[in-house]
């Protein structure tokens, strides 16, 4: 029973990653001509993924592997490929699938008229969208009314994406993390004096871009016929197996952190499902556990490696060679002050480390308020320019750079940004525990040894694949539950170190 559940699931892990090449592909290759064509083509796989997910036929299979594998390790393959699975098809059963073709369907709509809206910065050609969005995502968290101890309307949302997590946990570590980083961006503010980071800005040719951007992701311990790199619009990174990431990325001709840090942030997500072992492959087993964890691994890649002292005064040299014009005086104390500025600003996936919390924080409080019926939809602009100024001390001139500039609420992702927050809580505590094991691991950055970080991490956290519900992957990789103190305290070490604070 367990071999034909084990193929049932193959083919379910086949059509999702079908269509995650189809999606890729859409976005690096297709000509616009097939739009049209494309959208049907994504619609069928995810229906025909969908139908056999929620068959009878999978329960079935579900209670006899069941059986086969009561006495088997929690830990487990087998017992592991059953407990996950069989949450995967309870959840899915739950949603009517007029429902969920209806979200499907708004949600493109929106998102086409949030382009337009976001354009003219006008919310109020947005607000119908964005009703009908909201209204759609409470008939569906209605859906999982009593399952796995949801109590909050906003915990199904949440689910979708921190698999476990309550609205109340997420809401502590998050009222927890904000607390703990006000302080130190106004201590930054007031200190008054900017680090200046203006050899990242200027104008650095396109090839040299991508000549640089090469030569890093090839630094990285990703096997060279595991990935690809191709341009986009908006990076992202997807795996069609582990041993076939797609990386993409975005040059920036008049910035220099975009080639460099975004990329590092995608091959990052890549990493960590490259990581995932053949053994847990098309199955549900075969993926990161979580957002926040994917997200924990392409920060830490990111913010933890690609802005540290010892990377970066590898990589200066370079620079030096490529962009002599931003870099020849620039020394390898001064790059990574100007890679660790912070400076609170507008615009999310602008921000810096320290200050885009405060960016998500903002996001899910207002997401908490619009599902607990606290706040009309009407007066989000209102709601979101006033938080911006409370916590960022930001004035938010229009939506287009306010409410508009995320595609998030376009797209019915409700209960999506707090992953990204709890990436970095993530990210500290595996930080701490790697140097804990390695505590030459600053001079191994700086010999270019990553391979011995990267191997660390397989063994800790990328060869369960998604075993674990992340309150139990957590515990196992660094001992115990999230914390938001290890990240607290070393953005303020490191704010120490530059603002001398
Ligand atoms: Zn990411």
């Amino acid at each position: 029973m367990i071999g034909e559940l084990r193929d049932y699931l193959a083919a379910i892990s086949d059509l999702g990653r079908a269509r995650a090449l189809l999606a890729w592909d859409e976005r690096t290759q297709m000509p616009p001509g097939g739009a049209a064509a494309r959208a049907e083509q994504v619609a069928t796989l995810a229906r025909v993924r969908h139908e056999r997910l929620i068959a009878d036929e999978l329960g079935r299979l579900l209670d006899g592997a069941a059986t086969e594998t009561s006495g088997l390790p929690y830990d487990s393959d087998e017992a592991s490929l059953v407990r996950v699975a069989r949450r995967e098809w309870e959840k899915a059963r739950l949603v009517p699938s007029e429902l969920r073709a209806e979200i499907t369907r708004q949600s493109s709509l929106a998102e086409h008229a949030w382009v337009a809206a976001r354009e003219s910065s006008d919310f109020s050609a947005f607000l119908p969208y964005l009703e009908r969005n909201v209204e759609l995502r409470r008939r569906y968290g209605a859906c999982f009314e009593g399952f796995d101890g949801f109590t909050h309307p906003y915990d199904p949302l949440l689910d979708d994406f921190e698999p476990g997590m309550t609205t109340q946990e997420a809401s502590t570590i998050l009222d927890e993390l904000r607390d703990g980083v006000r302080p130190l961006v106004a201590a930054v503010s007031e200190r008054g004096e900017p680090v200046d980071d203006s050899c990242l800005h200027g104008t650095f040719p396109l090839e040299a871009q991508e000549r640089f951007s090469r030569e890093v992701v090839a630094g990285l311990p990703l096997p060279e016929d595991a990935y690809r790199v191709d341009p986009t619009i908006h990076p992202f990174a997807s795996a069609i197996s582990s041993s076939d990431i797609r990386i993409t990325t975005r040059f920036d001709e008049s910035y220099i952190g975009t080639a460099l840090w975004a990329l590092v942030h995608e091959a990052g997500h890549g990493m960590y499902e490259n990581g995932v072992p053949p053994e847990l492959e098309r199955s549900p087993l075969g993926s990161p556990a979580s957002l926040g964890f994917h997200e924990s691994q392409s920060r830490l890649w990111e913010n933890w490696v690609a802005r540290s002292r010892p990377y970066l005064a590898a990589l200066a040299p370079r620079l030096r060679e490529l962009f002599p014009e931003h870099f020849a005086d620039v020394d390898a104390d001064q790059l990574y002050r100007a890679a660790n500025r912070i400076k609170p600003s507008l615009i999310r996936v602008e921000a810096d480390q320290v200050t885009y919390n405060l960016h998500i924080v903002l996001r899910f409080e207002l997401e908490l308020e619009i599902f607990e019926g606290r706040l009309e939809l009407s007066a989000l602009p209102e709601a979101w320019n006033a938080r911006m100024s409370e916590y960022l001390g930001v004035a938010v001139p229009d939506d287009a750079g306010g409410v508009l500039q995320d595609v998030h609420w376009a797209a019915g992702a409700f209960g999506y940004f707090p992953t990204y927050s709890l990436g970095n809580l993530v990210a500290a505590q595996i930080w701490d525990a790697a140097l804990e094991d390695m505590p030459d691991l600053d001079e191994r950055i700086a010999r270019g040894d990553l391979v011995t970080l990267h191997g660390w991490l397989r063994e800790r956290l990328y060869r369960h694949g998604n075993k674990f519900m992340p309150k139990e992957l957590i515990e196992r990789v660094v001992g115990g539950p999230i914390d938001v103190s290890p990240y607290l305290r070393q953005l303020n070490e490191r704010a120490a170190e530059i603002y001398g604070i």
